[in-house]
């Protein structure tokens, strides 16, 4: 099935996409037009007002538009990216997958990153060292836990991307900035929407876009829904939390909470009442929870405490974590899609 380019640009973008709640906040859409910045507050794209009387780029084909992920599902169904990645029809259940396996981070690890990373900053920083990737589009947080999008051009900017952030970070609107920068071999790290929004992005048979071949390696989060942060703040106050003290965040599955550490303690909070009170609107559509088309996939679902579970999904997502295997990083146990 191909895939056309559509004669719409911001205007529709806006009226169709961002007005009505479908928004995922991906940033994909700013990847390549500075006349669109972000709202943080709203958490929705604006527009600098170039294009509100006529959509200028492209003769009116409109990269916003045609890249963004929640435009065109009818024509851009999921059984096309999983040609476009995979060169196979759709697998509904886990996405296409090479192995699943359950990692731990070694002694050795903990020598070369800091205490607190996961196996997701321990692969981007093999990866590096490796030279396999020169860049990462990654998410770090502001004083009140807030997620924003970073290039990390070493590992110090890496390591500022550890831990699990609740919200949702436009991180694709750097891509054009790190092609701008050079980069050859960049990687990214976003939600499911995000990989998606990313195969897309690369792969639009109507576009000619570097970013097919400058983008390197593409690791998905597990997710089950990104929250709003001023909704999430106010959750927040309602347990007594300042997020300005907040340490760290964890969502724990098996009983159904979300745990935050602050400066003066610990307290969880139910997912449900943040799923009422918080989570995104785009989320309740969305039924991609492991990141079917990134290399590799990493979430907590699936393994033991201590353990986080990686779905290994193309060659390039398993010569990294070769690499990471064969220089001691990781402990491994196999799982099966059962697990
Ligand atoms: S590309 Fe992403 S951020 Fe932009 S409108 Fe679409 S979903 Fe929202
Ligand atoms: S639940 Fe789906 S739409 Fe929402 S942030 Fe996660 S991947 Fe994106």
């Amino acid at each position: 099935m191909q895939i056309e380019k559509v004669k719409k640009g911001w205007q529709e973008l806006d009226s169709e996409i961002i007005k009505t709640g479908k928004c995922v906040y991906c940033g994909a859409c700013a990847a390549f037009c500075a006349n669109i910045k972000f709202d943080p507050e709203k958490e929705i794209p604006i527009e600098d007002g170039s294009c509100k009387d006529i959509n200028t780029c492209r003769d009116g084909f409109g990269l916003c538009y045609n890249i963004c992920p929640k435009t065109g599902t009818d024509q851009i169904p999921l059984n096309v990216l999983d040609r476009w990645v995979f060169g196979k029809e759709h697998d509904k259940i886990l996405g296409h997958y090479i192995k699943i396996v359950s990692v731990k981070l070694t002694d050795e690890a903990a020598a070369k990153i800091p205490i607190q990373a996961g196996p997701l900053t321990a692969l981007l920083n093999i990866a590096m060292e490796a030279g396999l990737i020169d860049a990462s589009i990654i998410t770090d947080k502001d004083e009140n836990f807030r997620p924003f999008p970073i290039i990390a051009e070493n590992q110090n900017d890496l390591f500022n991307g550890i831990g699990y952030k609740p919200s949702q970070s436009p991180s694709l609107s750097l891509v054009g900035d790190a092609i701008n920068k050079e980069f050859t071999d960049i990687a990214i790290v976003g939600t499911p929407c995000q990989i998606q929004a990313l195969r897309k992005l690369q792969n639009h048979p109507g576009f000619d876009f570097e970013a097919y071949d400058l983008i390197s390696l593409a690791i998905g989060t597990f997710c089950f829904g990104t929250f709003y942060n001023q909704q999430l703040a106010k959750c927040f106050n309602e347990y007594d939390i300042n997020s300005r003290e907040i340490k760290s965040i964890n969502s724990i599955k098996n009983d159904f909470k979300m745990k935050i550490k602050t400066e003066s303690g610990e307290k969880k909070i139910p997912l449900n009442y943040l799923y009422d009170n918080s989570v995104r609107h785009a989320c309740f559509s969305c039924s991609d929870y492991t990141a079917s088309f990134a290399d590799i996939s990493v979430g907590n679902v699936g393994s033991e405490e201590g353990w986080r579970t990686l779905i290994i999904r193309t060659p390039r997502g398993q010569e990294i974590f070769d690499l990471a295997v064969n220089q001691g990083i990781f402990e491994v146990k196999n799982l099966d899609k059962d697990n």
